[in-house]
C-alpha cells in the first residue's frame, strides 16, 4: 500500500470518481448506507415509469420529496478540496455518479464535471432521450409551480411524459459522457474513488479500466468497495476528514 499523500504528490493527471458518499457530508443521504435512500424508497425502473401510471406517480413522489434536500444542500469540504486541486492544474476532471450538481456549485467548471447519471437540476421530456423533443426546464421553477396532485404535467411541447433529467435504473447511459469518462480513466496517472460502493454498473468499470491502462488507484470510502483488492491505497473514513488535512 502507498500512502494517499505520496500518491497525490507524485501525480499530475488526477481524475476523481465520486459517488453518493461524496455528498452525505452536505446532508444528502446515499443509497446503500443504513439510513440511505433505499431504506425509505424502492427504485422505479425506467420501463415501469413509461408504461405504468402507479410507478410514474411513485417516482415523482420520491423525486418531489427528496428535491427539497437536494435544493438546500451546499458543497462540503471534500467538494472544495477537489476544486482547489483543479485550480492547481492537478485534477483534470471529476467523473460523478451524483445528480446533485454540488461539484459545479463548488466552483468546478461544467467542462471538468462528467455527469454519468444525469442531473436533478432539470426536468426534461422523455422524448429528449431519443432526440425527438428538446423540452427541458430548470427544476426550481418547475417544483415551485407544482402543486402535488394525481396528474403531473405533460410536456407542453409534444405531450410526452416529463421526468427529472437523471438516469433511472434500466435506462441507457449517456453515450458521450461514458466515452469521455473512459477516455479520462485511460489517460490519468491517478484515479481516486470517493464515496462510492462501486455496485452500480457500468460506472463501476471505470476504476478497473484506469488501473488496466496504468494509473494508480486510490479508494476513499467508509466501507469496503469492489475495487479495494486492486487499489494501491485504501483509506476508510469520511471524505471531508480525509481530504481536509491534505
Ligand atoms: P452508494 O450509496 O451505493 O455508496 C455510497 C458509499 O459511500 C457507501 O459505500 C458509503 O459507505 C460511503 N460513504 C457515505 N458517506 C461517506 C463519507 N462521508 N465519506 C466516505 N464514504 C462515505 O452510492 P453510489 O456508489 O454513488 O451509487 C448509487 C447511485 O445513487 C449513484 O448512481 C447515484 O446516481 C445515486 N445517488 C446520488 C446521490 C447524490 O447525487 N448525492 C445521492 C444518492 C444516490
Ligand atoms: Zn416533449
Amino acid at each position: 500500500m502507498i500512502s494517499l499523500n505520496e500518491l497525490l504528490s507524485t501525480s499530475t493527471r488526477i481524475v476523481a470518481f465520486t459517488g453518493a458518499g461524496m455528498s452525505t457530508e452536505s446532508g444528502i443521504p446515499d443509497f446503500r448506507s443504513i439510513h440511505g435512500v433505499w431504506s425509505k424508497y424502492s427504485p422505479v425502473l425506467f420501463k415501469d415509469f413509461i408504461f405504468n401510471e402507479e410507478s410514474r406517480q411513485q417516482h415523482w413522489r420520491y423525486k418531489e420529496t427528496t428535491w427539497h434536500e437536494f435544493h438546500k444542500a451546499q458543497p462540503n469540504l471534500g467538494h472544495k478540496k477537489l476544486r482547489v486541486w483543479h485550480e492547481k492544474g492537478l485534477l483534470k476532471a471529476v467523473i460523478t455518479q451524483n445528480i446533485d450538481g454540488l461539484h459545479q456549485a463548488s466552483g468546478l467548471p461544467d467542462s471538468a464535471v462528467i455527469e454519468l447519471h444525469g442531473s436533478n437540476a432539470y426536468i426534461h421530456c422523455v422524448e429528449s432521450i431519443s432526440g425527438d423533443c428538446q423540452y427541458r426546464v430548470p427544476s426550481p421553477a418547475f417544483y415551485e409551480k407544482l402543486k402535488f396532485n394525481a396528474n403531473w404535467p405533460l410536456c407542453p411541447s409534444c405531450g410526452g411524459y416529463l421526468k427529472p433529467a437523471t438516469v433511472m435504473f434500466g435506462q441507457s447511459m449517456p453515450g458521450a459522457a461514458m466515452a469521455h469518462a473512459h477516455f479520462l480513466a485511460q489517460n490519468c496517472d491517478l484515479f481516486v474513488v470517493l464515496g462510492s460502493s462501486l455496485e452500480v454498473s457500468p460506472a463501476n468499470e471505470l476504476p478497473f479500466a484506469a488501473k488496466k491502462y496504468g494509473a494508480k488507484l486510490a479508494v476513499i470510502n467508509r466501507e469496503p468497495t469492489l475495487a479495494d483488492e486492486i487499489a494501491d491505497c485504501v483509506v476508510r473514513g469520511n471524505i471531508g476528514e480525509v481530504l481536509g488535512p491534505l
